[in-house]
């Protein structure tokens, strides 16, 4: 394991990275943002309801909070696919349909739990709300509001027990306040207002909260990057960001997923038909039969990146003894024989390889026996395509907090794993 070198950070990476997750403060953002991002390098963007184009180029498709990308090189030399999944979504918090209400002066937003965030990580934190507003045409809005809600934790004085103990009942402590003596306020109507929209026009709403203050390079050298989100906008940022630059001498995919966070199972997770649609359509306007299509398959490689843990100095019981991965020492290779991570021999001699190419280097993640394992896009990717995945990611601290804490270099590093692997080293 080499140790950090402050030269070798290539700030570009984490500053654009920065932006990216700052232009991502939802799916749909993520979404929209990749899909831009891809355009202005040349990409066309496609429509789901027209037939694919065939041509060489570099082609993107948006539905809702998915995104997938992919280039058909100008020679085809080898029948496959080189695909690298990831989610555009994070945990955190969703305006509830009805959400305005005033209790004792106080004018608060009713929020739904969306999968598992540290609670607590939130609290005391400004965010604002970014999603899409909806009229009753169907037509979407996507929007981003500035801080707009806080929720405020108790002072001790009042309730000594948080010293010991901290317990946030899900729905009567995490309820946000945005305004003191306004009991006519109505928050979708305020945010449909700031979005230049007639309130009256918009019947509908899908808002998450997303914290407002920016990223941060910190510790002693810069080396360590705070941001929002990590998990797992660094890995469609990295995918992205290698699949502009690679030319490839097979068909190159990224597939960014909604909804990972709640189990994937979704019309547009990864458990539902999204990416297998976009292969068959993209093997079908190639003129590939039967044969041919599954043959493609039969020679295609999933890498799903998504983040991993480091070791945590204050708790280091919790990682396998002989798997303690660092910050800024590389990405991980997951495993777990249990099939939480897809990873197998095979799948991670591919991703070594392209590492190795790239001078990237590598780290082994696998659970300590006693202590749950997390999971990802890779095994039901797998599951559903039949391709061979292998589990990668960035070690992070602070997963699923408000804001979570990784190596300025490794997600430079996975970027550089991740071309290397579509340029088919
Ligand atoms: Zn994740």
């Amino acid at each position: 394991m080499d140790s950090y070198q402050p030269e070798a950070v290539k700030p570009a990476h984490i500053e654009s990275l920065a932006a990216f997750v700052t232009a991502s403060p939802s799916s749909f953002h993520a979404a929209r943002h990749t899909a831009d991002l891809l355009v202005a390098a040349g990409f066309a963007e496609v429509d789901e309801t027209l037939p694919f184009d065939a041509r060489p180029g570099g082609y993107v498709l948006v539905r809702d909070g998915s995104v997938l990308a992919w280039r058909i090189p100008d020679n085809l030399d080898v029948t496959a696919f080189r695909i690298v999944g990831a989610h555009t979504d994070s945990p955190g918090f969703v305006l509830k349909p009805t959400p305005t209400s005033s209790f004792l002066g106080w004018q608060q937003a009713g929020m739904e739990v969306y999968g598992g965030p540290l609670p607590n990580s939130w609290l005391d934190r400004e965010f604002g709300l970014a999603g899409r507003l909806v009229d009753a045409e169907g037509a979407v809005t996507l929007i981003t509001t500035g801080p707009l809600l806080r929720i405020p934790q108790v002072a001790p004085h009042l309730d000594r027990s948080v010293h010991e103990k901290l317990v946030l009942d899900r729905q009567q402590h995490l309820h946000p306040v945005f305004a003191v003596g306004r009991p006519e306020a109505d928050l979708v109507a305020e945010i449909a207002a700031l979005a230049g929209l007639d309130p009256a026009t918009v019947i509908a709403h899908d808002l998450h909260a997303f914290v407002t203050e920016p990223p941060a390079r910190i510790g002693l050298d810069g080396e360590l990057f705070a941001s929002p989100r990590l998990d797992n906008l660094a890995s469609v940022h990295a995918g992205l960001t290698a699949l502009a630059a690679t030319d490839a001498d097979a068909i190159t995919v990224l597939a960014c997923f909604d909804h990972e966070e709640v189990g994937s199972a979704s019309a547009t997770g990864a458990s539902g038909p999204l990416l297998e649609t976009v292969l068959g359509r993209l093997s079908d306007a190639l003129g590939w039969g039967v044969q041919e299509s599954a043959a493609a398959r039969a020679r295609s490689v999933l890498v799903s990146a998504d983040a991993g843990h480091a070791v945590h100095p204050n708790y280091p019981q919790l990682h396998d003894p002989d798997h303690r991965p660092l910050l800024n020492a590389g990405p991980l290779i997951k495993f777990n024989a249990n099939q939480r991570y897809a990873t197998d021999a095979v799948g991670e001699a591919v991703w070594r390889r392209a590492c190795a190419a790239a001078g990237v280097p590598t780290q082994d993640f696998v659970s300590n026996n006693s202590v749950p394992c997390g999971s990802t896009i890779g095994p039901l990717s797998a599951t559903r395509l039949g391709i061979r995945t292998v589990d990668v990611g960035i070690p992070l601290l602070s997963m699923h907090s408000a804001r979570e804490l990784c190596g300025v270099r490794d997600p430079g590093w996975l970027a550089e794993g991740m071309r290397a692997f579509y340029a088919g080293a």
